[in-house]
């Protein structure tokens, strides 16, 4: 791909610091940055010379595409048996009257509510409960499958395996065979939060710790599987904690290749117990979603949550190197809009989300969750929609 007239400008600003041009010319050359390096953008790189690096690397992988995909999710409860001081769904068991808790049929009518519709992708993840163990998501899964072959379910995370396999005494190994055969196809990102115990300790002490929730995605690659990364950034890490984390993943995606897309998942403080600690501005946002652009070279996708950072930061994210945004969420998430998000209500319908890509300048594809093409909507027109009705009102004299 031709180097940008922006890149050149930038490698050849005199004011630029030497180890930051090192940097960009190591971008340029292919070349893996260090973890030194990564501390070092964090602490010295300006959004303009990051937003150059990452939007070369984007197009480079993927041109103007951005990608998004239709999906509608299911939250089996709200109660946990965590405590994790940043999140604001979970209602302990001990507030169980603002819980909410979906028994096997009532999760079952959730996905037939999506029957003839056009989604590609039931993403099923929430609190933990021990009711929920390996018998009873096998079944979900497995019903699910039965119901609606197409569908792909993406479901749980780490957090969820660890505690149901450790109570069916089954290894890792053993549980993510069994949940694949079940009908599971892919692993959400989630979970992650930092994986250094030094913050892990600090924010989420009980569940499972940054290298079993590494090892549980290395076992589910290791049976061929894909999956995703988040990281919650943005409250009491340090810059060296998210490369730290960066770090762990690049180095796992190295050895199995599983993981399809990273997602920086912003901190927002409101209803949880660490609302003292301000959130992240978008400038800080927006650097982040470039470092990782520029660490995780061996992931293909970055993505953005529009319903946790608004609209307005999604599109401007697809200059720093974000090329996938997720979805068309029919409202059927309670996740965000708990902790504060600006959106209150997320839903978006698919016309609304591909005006939202072009605007920002990009192509829109509609992906399913293994990033095959579904419909490619750069050409594409919509039929219109119906005209609103007016009404002859009475003439008062
Ligand atoms: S983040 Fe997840 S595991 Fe932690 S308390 Fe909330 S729902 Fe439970």
């Amino acid at each position: 791909m031709e180097v940008s007239e922006n890149f050149r400008i930038l490698l050849n600003n005199p004011q630029l610091l030497p180890e930051l041009k090192a940097i960009a010319q190591k971008v340029l050359d292919k070349q893996r940055i260090t973890f030194d390096e990564g501390v070092l953008l964090y602490e010295k790189a300006e959004l303009g010379y990051l937003g150059i690096l990452a939007n070369y690397l984007r197009e480079k992988k993927h041109g103007n595409k951005t990608y998004f995909n239709r999906n509608f999710h299911i939250e089996p409860t709200n109660l946990c048996v965590y405590d994790c001081k940043f999140c604001s769904y979970s209602r302990l068991l001990k507030q169980k009257s603002e819980g909410w808790e979906y028994t096997m049929e009532e999760m079952l009518d959730i996905v037939k509510k999506y029957d003839g519709q056009p989604v590609t992708e039931v993403h099923i993840v929430g609190g933990v409960l021990p009711q929920y163990d390996v018998a009873f998501y096998s079944e979900l899964f497995t019903r699910i499958k039965e119901h609606r072959p197409d569908l792909h379910v993406k479901a749980l995370t780490p957090v969820e395996y660890h505690y149901i396999f450790k109570k069916a005494k089954i290894d890792y190994a053993t549980g993510m065979q069994l949940m694949k055969d079940a009908g599971l196809e892919s692993i959400p990102g989630g979970g992650a939060e930092i994986f250094h115990p030094e913050v892990r300790e600090l924010i989420a002490k009980d569940k499972c710790t940054g290298d079993q929730w590494l090892a549980i995605h290395e076992e589910w690659h290791k049976i061929g599987m894909r999956s995703n990364a988040t990281m919650l950034y943005g409250h009491i890490e340090k810059y060296w904690h998210r490369v730290d984390h960066m770090e762990r993943l690049r180095e796992l995606q190295d050895r199995t290749g599983g993981f399809q897309t990273f997602i920086p998942l912003k901190f927002r403080n409101q209803d949880n117990q660490m609302s003292n600690v301000p959130e992240s501005t978008v400038l800080e946002d927006l650097r982040n979603y470039a470092i990782s652009r520029i660490y995780l070279d061996n992931f293909d996708h970055i993505k953005a949550y529009w319903a946790m950072i608004s609209r307005t930061t999604a599109q401007l994210s697809l200059n720093f190197g974000v090329d996938d945004i997720d979805g068309t969420l029919d409202d059927t998430t309670k996740i965000y809009s708990m902790a504060g998000a600006e959106e209150q209500h997320p839903a978006m319908s698919t016309k609304q989300l591909v005006d939202l890509i072009k605007n920002a300048g990009r192509y829109p594809i509609e992906r399913d969750t293994l990033y095959n093409v579904v419909t490619d909507y750069n050409d594409f027109q919509f039929e219109e929609t119906e005209k609103p009705k007016y009404y002859k009102l009475p003439v008062i004299n």
